[in-house]
């Protein structure tokens, strides 16, 4: 595998704003699914008082992480959202009381080894904050008999246009990223500890690489200012050679990965025992008057956001939940932030005529060219408009990452990465 990937304009026009704390909103709904894990049951009813870092929802699952209040408030419903899946899940709804009274017994875990450390990570309610999802404490509980794991990769690339939420961390919350990467190399066994960051943040590679030096067994990594630099296996890739096999996770080969804002998290949580309750979140596109990063209790509204940013809801087109290349349009603008959400971008209207509509495909190779992965998306795009399930299968549609390359670059405007998420949904079906 070679990093073939695109090269994107980065408009990462909030790079220099230090977060700001989100006015408390009157309201939140807190969905009970906010990770890749299985949902959970509600532990609370309409007309109970909650405060700040109660569990409000929790499931006896192992892949899954509880969820906690971001406010102190009232309970005034339990209400339903239709989920980019498909599924509904239930959200509690808090009416707040503007008090932000934290509950009793928030102090920091006792920790003696990986299971402790892995059971005080699933109380926190942690999971991939980069936008993945995926419950941390799964991740550091790898099997130590099937993996042996000897590398840690803090993620911060960062490579989506627009986001600058983990790049403020690294200039904000410097120190809780270092505590997170020495409670993860203690209690997980690991050695060696790579940050991987793109180039394009200088002061955040100077900064970090000047606390690694002082720290001992810590490498900050400049990366190419390549899409997708932060996919998951290209990562791994170019920083380690260790290429992840199709069907295989890091832990294969050796490695485990994760993103720079949970890190941070992570610090802070390790210190204070204070749950996943907030997080950073950039704020961006033309319809937006005051792009910014924001520090957002969970369960708020977009629109609660957007109206910060002074967003020209009247001008505007749509709206993004995350990063423009792999983020989801938002139908919704009343839908709540969740842990995963790593920004919202809002763009004017466009003149449709200009636009250029979708035509054959002419092949060019752009696509091929453009794939991390080395797939090749028009073929699978025919393979998938057969429901050739074979080809789907030999092709290896199942290696995507839905990283939106092949689309971006195609001129004949082809809903390739679109056509390969289906393709997918096809073979599990
Ligand atoms: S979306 Fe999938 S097929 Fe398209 S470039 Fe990305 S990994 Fe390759
Ligand atoms: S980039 Fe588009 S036009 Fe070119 S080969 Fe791929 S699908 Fe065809």
């Amino acid at each position: 595998m070679s990093l073939k990937g695109i090269i994107l304009r980065h408009n990462k026009n909030t790079a220099q704003m230090p977060s700001e704390p989100l006015p408390l909103p009157n309201k939140v709904s807190i969905p009970m699914q906010q990770s890749i894990g299985a949902p959970c049951d509600v532990l609370v009813k309409k007309g109970d008082k909650v405060l700040v870092g109660q569990k409000i929802g929790d499931s006896d699952k192992y892949m899954s992480v509880p969820v906690h209040s971001s406010v102190s408030g009232t309970v005034t419903g339990i209400s339903e959202l239709l989920l980019v899946s498909g599924k509904v899940c239930k959200c509690v709804d808090i009416e707040t009381d503007g008090e932000q009274k934290v509950i009793d017994g928030i102090k920091p875990p006792v920790v003696t080894d990986r299971d402790s450390f892995c059971r005080a990570i699933k109380e926190s309610g942690c999971c991939g904050l980069g936008g993945a999802g995926f419950p941390t404490h799964v991740k550091f509980g790898f099997d130590d008999k099937k993996f042996s794991v000897d590398t840690l990769i803090i993620n911060a690339a960062e490579c989506e246009p627009y986001l600058t939420g983990d790049h403020r961390e690294m200039l904000e919350n410097t120190d809780s990223i270092f505590e997170g990467i020495a409670h993860i190399k203690k209690n997980l066994g690991i050695e060696n500890v790579y940050i991987g960051i793109e180039k394009n943040k200088p002061d955040a590679i100077k900064l970090l690489s000047e606390k690694a030096a002082q720290q001992g067994g810590i490498k900050v990594v400049p990366l190419k200012e390549k899409y997708p630099q932060g996919a998951e296996k290209v990562l791994v890739y170019n920083i380690t050679g260790r290429i992840v096999k199709e069907g295989k996770i890091p832990a294969d080969e050796g490695v485990i990965v994760i993103n720079v804002s949970t890190c941070g998290f992570i610090g802070d949580y390790m210190r204070t025992g204070m749950p996943l309750v907030s997080r950073r979140m950039t704020v961006s596109g033309d319809a937006v008057k005051k792009p910014c990063n924001v520090i957002v209790p969970l369960g708020t509204s977009f629109k609660k956001v957007l109206k910060f940013a002074e967003c020209d809801f009247d001008g505007m087109e749509k709206a993004i939940a995350g990063g423009p290349m792999m983020g989801i349009d938002l139908f919704d603008l009343h839908d709540p932030v969740c842990k995963t959400h790593s920004g919202v971008l809002a763009f004017k209207k466009k003149n449709k005529e200009k636009e250029p509509l979708q035509t054959n495909c002419i092949r060019c190779g752009r696509c091929i060219e453009a794939c991390p992965v080395g797939l090749m998306p028009t073929v699978l795009e025919k393979a998938f408009d057969n429901k050739d399930r074979e080809t789907l299968k030999k092709m290896k549609v199942s290696l995507c990452m839905n990283c939106g390359s092949c689309t971006y670059v195609c001129p004949a405007k082809r809903n390739l990465a679109e056509k390969n998420q289906l393709a997918k949904a096809l073979l599990r079906t």
